[in-house]
């Protein structure tokens, strides 16, 4: 059982890193299919790589995953333990945020990726995930927490302290 669904994330991993499916795969270093555990019982998914991202491969270790790597520590949150994903697996150029059309070409992925791992407690960082992902069924009678995105919290103190109580939220969901 836990085989299966080992390979159907390996698959999708593979699937993403192949990925033709809208322009992105032309401009892109690489593509970043996220990275976690297939027990993970926190999922989080964010908007699209930055250029750090595009450049590695991995989610979430530019500037943002530096901020939310403090975050971790400090509510005691194991980066290794959770999974980490965007909504949008490639690097859209000059950091614009991704369209339409990337962000439904790249939906499947992400619903097939929460499929595989079922994790307890879903996380959107910030807008454009919400958005993409509010009127899937597969969210109907999960946890889900909607946090700002680590880049808006880096920039503005009010986004900060919001994003200091999407934590705690976060903590406690853990704990219960
Ligand atoms: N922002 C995201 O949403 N995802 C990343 O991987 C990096 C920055």
């Amino acid at each position: 059982m836990g085989d299966d669904r080992l390979n159907r994330l390996r698959s999708i991993q593979r699937q993403i890193l192949t990925c033709k499916r809208c322009p992105l795969n032309k401009t892109r270093s690489y593509a970043v299919p996220g990275e976690g555990p297939l027990d993970s019982r926190l999922f989080f998914i964010g908007q699209a790589p930055g250029k750090k991202e595009d450049l590695s491969g991995r989610p979430f270790v530019g500037r943002a995953g530096k901020f939310l790597n403090g975050l971790f520590s400090k509510y005691k949150i194991s980066r290794e333990e959770v999974f980490i994903t965007s909504t949008v697996k490639c690097f859209p150029p000059k950091n614009r945020p991704p369209s339409r059309e990337e962000i439904k070409a790249c939906k499947s992925f992400t619903i097939n990726q929460l499929r595989a791992i079922n994790p307890e407690i879903i996380v959107f960082l910030g807008r454009v995930a919400q958005q993409s992902f509010q009127d899937e069924p597969f969210f109907r009678g999960k946890t889900v927490i909607r946090a700002v995105h680590p880049a808006s919290a880096m920039r503005f103190q009010k986004m900060r302290e919001r994003i200091e109580k999407d934590f705690l939220k976060i903590k406690r969901a853990i704990e219960r």
